[in-house]
């Protein structure tokens, strides 16, 4: 699968996110699948509902999954993964990612150095889950 991401969807994802900072900033990827590829059409910001370590950690709660996941309903789109941010950290996903990634969403990883966002990545867990696969990303 590759992911297909705008530009325009790409800094808006990295302005929410930048926003954040010092915090983890989180949301879902909602979009289409056509073939093998995802189309991202919206970046949902999510409130990061760690209660402690928002700096290193993010949790998307369940109200905020439900709340996300009706609006994608609702525009007939679905959700294609999650991105969130690395406060002064690379945009490589941790062992906590890993171990709360589900199969086939894409995981983008931005990492933001002293606010500014700047690599962007985007990954799927293996299908054994030992590992983090890159995923290709087609820029629109
Ligand atoms: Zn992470």
């Amino acid at each position: 699968m590759t992911l297909v991401l705008f530009t325009t969807l790409e800094s808006e994802i990295r302005k929410q996110l930048e926003l954040a900072y010092p915090e983890e900033g989180c949301g879902l990827l909602l979009g289409r699948v056509e073939g093998e590829r995802k189309i991202v059409v919206h970046a949902e910001g999510a409130k990061n509902n760690k209660e402690s370590e928002r700096t290193r950690r993010y949790l998307i709660g369940p109200e905020e999954y439900e709340r996300i996941s009706k609006l994608a309903l609702s525009q007939n789109l679905e959700i294609l993964g999650i991105y969130h941010s690395h406060p002064d950290h690379p945009s490589r996903p941790s062992d906590f990612d890993r171990d709360a990634a589900w199969p086939w969403y894409s995981y983008i990883v931005v990492a933001v150095a002293k606010g500014v966002s700047k690599e962007l990545t985007s990954w799927t867990l293996a299908s054994d889950r030992s590992r983090f696969d890159v995923e290709q990303i087609e820029r629109e």
